[in-house]
């Protein structure tokens, strides 16, 4: 797995709620590991939302534990990292992404139809 250094003040806003996401232990089991590893990740505040967020995966549902990304992400081209929304404009018509990694102020600014 790609190493990563995280910036701890990461504050990542849910793709569909545009809300602060909380941080939470997400579990998960790497291939041909016989333990369960734990990694920092983050999840929308709207009970019905469901959405994860981490830098690995990006924006996603676990409906049985299993990753089931979002079709729409967009990665850091130079740490391959998925990058998460650090704000908005424009009511949420326009994202602004930006890589987890830190230091890095590699970003994406995205238009969106709707929100
Ligand atoms: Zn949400
Ligand atoms: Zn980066």
């Amino acid at each position: 797995m790609h190493f990563a250094v995280i910036d701890t003040e990461l504050k990542p806003l849910c793709t569909r709620h545009l809300q602060p996401m909380n941080r939470v232990d997400i579990y998960w089991k790497p291939e041909g590991a016989e333990n369960l590893s734990c990694m920092t990740g983050y999840r929308c505040v709207i009970d019905k939302c469901g959405l994860f967020y981490d830098v690995y995966s990006g924006y996603h549902e676990r409906p049985d534990g299993m990753v089931n990304a979002l079709d729409t992400q967009y990665h850091c081209q130079e740490h391959g990292l998925s990058m998460y929304v650090a704000s908005h404009a424009l009511k949420g018509a326009v994202k602004h992404f930006k890589c987890p990694q830190y230091g890095c102020t590699r970003g994406e600014s995205v238009h969106t139809a709707a929100a």
